[in-house]
């Protein structure tokens, strides 16, 4: 006798944020071998010695590669090309664009335009990666907490790059080099085993270099900045008024470059500096002020203290 209710599906309202071309499962396939393998590969590696299978060599080359790949990320896709924080000389876009390729996120455009419609929709319905999405109750946020993680990555919505990222679909450079994606990917591993080999001249360094600075630092960088994602939108301070749930996190700064200062970047999101107060390391900022000082960066968004002191939160009386 009761009737039931009528469920509205969200999927079938028009959605014009969204491509109309969903992801095919061909490419969730392809994401899920390249966040998987890396993973497993660190895991594998665990009961290995040092000095047999891992040594000084191998830890420097990763070191400069996590540099220069979180780097590409931190200062390049995101700080640079979503954001424009500062501008960039040709040279300076098309080694941000090849070094952001090489962390292993995604083609250039598509990262850009997932990026923005998290900030336009930044923890509601239609952001990509929110750990909120399914309720706030313990569940629903362990839930939540790895879908903004890794899950979102397979969802099928591709967010439309000609809504969010026409400004780069009209620069040449960064189509062909958001197209050469597989290419940088290729590089990222032929780089370090090449040094590995050239510095110890031989087959086992360069094969010990391609599984460390190759397969375990881009795990690290996919965890580092997935954790962005999920762990600074639900754990952390909030130093800054922000609309969403954006917090800075302290113990992520090293590694994260200096992204995991998130609630400021929230709240002031064209910002070079994420980490503004006392304290707070930021080494993307740093970074940036290098390429400024070389040249080779030029209009950098650096906040003033007025602005920051307009965006903090309001302390409790
Ligand atoms: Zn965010
Ligand atoms: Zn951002």
């Amino acid at each position: 006798m009761t009737e039931a209710p009528v469920v509205e599906r969200p999927n079938r309202r028009p959605r014009p944020e969204i491509d109309p071309d969903p992801r095919p499962n061909a490419e969730k396939w392809l994401i899920g071998v390249f966040t998987g393998v890396p993973i497993l590969a660190l895991a594998a590696a665990i009961p290995l010695a040092w000095g047999r299978f891992l040594g000084w060599t191998d830890v420097l080359i990763t070191a400069v590669f996590y540099l220069i790949s979180a780097g590409g990320i931190t200062v390049g896709y995101h700080r640079y090309f979503t954001h424009g924080s500062f501008k960039a000389n040709r040279p300076l876009k098309i080694f941000l664009a090849v070094a952001g390729g090489m962390a292993m996120q995604g083609p250039l455009i598509t990262w850009v335009a997932d990026h923005r419609r998290h900030h336009k929709h930044s923890d509601k319905e239609m952001d990509p990666h929110s750990p909120w999405r399914f309720g706030d109750d313990w569940k629903a946020l362990a839930k939540g907490l790895v879908w903004a993680h890794y899950g979102w990555l397979f969802n099928g919505d591709r967010t439309s790059k000609e809504r969010f990222a026409k400004d780069l679909l009209n620069d040449r450079d960064l189509v062909r080099l958001h197209r050469w994606f597989p290419g940088l990917v290729a590089l990222s591993f032929l780089l370090p085993a090449v040094l590995g080999g050239l510095l110890t001249m031989s087959w086992a360094g360069a094969l010990t270099a391609l599984f460390w600075a190759g397969l375990v630092r881009i795990s690290l960088v996919h965890h580092v900045t997935w954790s962005i994602n999920s762990i600074c939108h639900t754990f952390g301070t909030e130093h800054f008024e922000s609309r969403d749930k954006s917090r800075n996190v302290w113990w992520l700064a090293i590694p994260s470059l200096g992204e995991s200062w998130h609630n400021l970047h929230h709240c002031d999101p064209t910002s070079a500096r994420h980490g503004v107060l006392k304290g707070q390391v930021d080494i993307s900022a740093r970074i940036i002020w290098m390429f400024e000082k070389a040249g080779w960066a030029r209009d950098v968004r650096w906040p003033t203290q007025e602005r920051i002191d307009s965006k903090r939160a309001k302390q409790p009386q």
